[in-house]
């Protein structure tokens, strides 16, 4: 069954307007067996909305570049994917899959940043002729460390998954906000300012109220800093703001209970930033840092030993101006 809470109780007129949404759209979405879901690698976390939970590793050629979480939203005419994965070959399995859920159009694909794990799918969707959509920011971001990210996605996935991956930026740029209609199903992409990347874009969806923040949100994997610190944590409170009725992460479970989802990212970065902050105050050198900043945080995390080292790194030249 899918997991969605029943609504009930006394419902705000946003509400009744939301549940009439979807009951207007049930008859219209596909539901997936849990047998199907496994087959296919794909999770119903709401109405016509799937997930692909990716694993908690580096990029290798055993896993395919299969470490993020993309998802797909159908509606009444058309669907949209969040993000596709970390090769041509992920993307190719995850246009498969989608294939076999609904017949409807793919009308958009969503990058929710610049990082390989999350775009180098992109390709597998381009025979669809869907327009890409993310931050005013993305192209720029893409278009700077193409040749690096290109050259490493081929040593890391080995020919057989490689082959085929392009960097295909977006053509649809969010500066603010944006509204995509997916038939009776509004998503609203919303540009954030600096925090993972320079170019976070969320979702949200207002027929489930279900928020996708790309690797704004982890959640088991340690996150990884690649734009501010100081950006990501002033951030976080202004996402906290938002209601909805869960969350999905970047890298974590399917979904999460928003927004005490986020606390435990807030906590790592706040730990990164005070230590690093006192031993730059302190004079020691950034090497000092690599080797003790956030220890504390060591056992809460997969994949620590891999990541904070480089996030010590960024905190550090960045917190070095202040
Ligand atoms: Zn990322």
């Amino acid at each position: 069954m899918p997991e969605f809470p029943p609504l009930s109780g006394k419902l705000s007129r946003k509400d009744f307007l939301r549940s009439a949404a979807l009951t207007a759209l049930l008859p219209l979405l596909p539901s997936i067996s849990r047998a199907d879901a496994e087959r296919i690698g794909v999770l119903e976390i709401a109405p016509g909305i799937v997930v692909h939970v990716g694993k908690y590793q580096l990029v290798n050629q055993a896993n395919r570049g299969d470490i993020s979480n993309p998802c797909c939203i159908i509606g009444a005419t058309s669907a949209a994917v969040i993000d596709t994965s970390g090769s041509y070959a992920m993307g190719r399995d995850l246009h498969a899959a989608i294939r076999q859920i609904t017949d409807k159009p793919i009308r958009y694909v969503i990058n929710t940043h610049m990082h390989p794990d999350h775009v180098m799918g992109n390709a597998a969707f381009k025979p669809d002729g869907v327009q890409f959509v993310g931050h005013y920011k993305l192209p720029a971001a893409l278009y700077a460390r193409k040749d690096s990210y290109l050259t490493n996605a081929r040593e890391r996935l080995g020919e057989e998954s490689f082959k085929g991956t392009e960097i295909i930026p977006p053509t649809v740029l969010v500066r603010d906000t944006l509204d995509l209609d997916l038939g009776g199903r509004v998503l609203t992409l919303k540009a954030r300012s600096t925090a993972h990347t320079d170019n976070d874009l969320t979702i949200f969806d207002h027929a489930t109220g279900t928020f996708f923040l790309g690797d704004l949100l982890f959640s088991g994997h340690i996150p990884t800093l690649d734009g501010s610190i100081v950006g990501w944590l002033k951030l976080i409170p202004v996402l906290m703001q938002e209601k909805a009725d869960r969350a999905v992460p970047g890298h974590g479970p399917k979904q999460m209970a928003w927004p005490d989802a986020i606390k435990p990212v807030q906590r790592y970065l706040t730990v990164l930033a005070t230590d690093v902050r006192k031993m730059i105050k302190e004079g020691k050198t950034l090497e000092d840092a690599m080797a003790t900043a956030a220890q504390s945080e060591r056992d809460k995390w997969a994949l620590f030993n891999e990541h904070n080292p480089r996030n010590v790194t960024a905190a550090f030249t960045e917190l070095e101006w202040e």
